[in-house]
């Protein structure tokens, strides 16, 4: 199984990850990828840039040495309302909205209930696209059966996150419980991504261990969003209208690419 699109990478905007826009789009471009996700951390996380940094996203081209650019956020649950730690009028305008929750941004007291909750305001929101790292229940814990349907009904993207499979990864010891999501969301027809969660650029489209797992709950690659450019963009079209997309990101032109 081979994915030519990653849908969760980082930047050194985030705070904690350690390259550009343009590193990562190189790297992609090396491994064979035709799209990639920029995803950084929203305002909530320790490091992460303020809401500015997203809302001038679109002054990166929608193509970056012949890579396709997606420009999203990984932004974080929050009592607001827009239920993320990023207001509506910023979302609508990203490419691909990611949420997932992450340490010192509110919910760290892990509470099962609370979490779902928050998730379910997540997902009710019609800007998410996906969320990330499902399984981390030694620190963030979800009622399962309650995320994968709601993700199902809404066509909400569960995410199998290759990083949560490395040994040095914080969410390492509950990786099991990632799997248990990706084979509940096989079974009740969410959509799945496999993506890397780069934090550098040589991580960008290695997945690895998360594609080993796919293969061994029987996961078809034709269930999976970001096995191409197109299969992504058709997913995201489908969904919601995008203004870059429908109108500024045209990819096929290269118009504002980087060479
Ligand atoms: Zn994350
Ligand atoms: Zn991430």
């Amino acid at each position: 199984m081979r994915l030519l699109a990653d849908l969760h990478t980082h930047t050194l905007a985030s705070g904690h990850a350690y390259s550009t826009a343009t590193e990562l789009s190189v790297a992609a471009r090396r491994v064979g990828l035709e799209l990639i996700a920029i995803t950084d951390h929203g305002p909530a996380c320790p490091g992460a840039p303020e809401q500015w940094y997203f809302w001038n996203l679109k002054v990166l081209p929608s193509i970056i040495d012949g890579v396709r650019i997606l420009k999203g956020c990984e932004a974080n649950p929050a009592d607001s309302a827009s239920g993320i730690d990023l207001p509506d009028t910023i979302l609508e305008q990203l490419d691909f909205v990611a949420v997932g929750f992450h340490p010192e941004t509110g919910f760290d007291q892990r509470d099962r209930a609370r979490n779902t909750e928050a998730l379910l305001r997540v997902m009710a929101n019609p800007n998410v696209d996906m969320i990330t790292h499902p399984g981390n229940d030694h620190e963030f814990p979800l009622e399962l059966a309650t995320v994968v349907d709601e993700a199902a009904a809404r066509g909400v993207i569960l995410e199998l996150n290759d990083h949560t499979f490395a040994p040095t990864s914080c969410r390492a010891s509950s990786n099991h419980r990632e799997r248990e999501f990706a084979e509940a969301a096989m079974a009740a027809g969410a959509p799945i991504a496999v993506n890397s969660d780069a934090h550098f650029a040589n991580q960008v489209g290695h997945c690895e261990a998360a594609l080993a797992v796919a293969e061994e709950i029987g996961l078809a690659e034709e269930r999976i969003v970001n096995r191409t450019a197109e299969s992504v963009l058709a997913h995201l079209l489908a969904r919601r209208a995008r203004p870059r997309l429908d109108h500024g990101g045209v990819w096929e032109t290269g118009a504002g690419g980087v060479a």
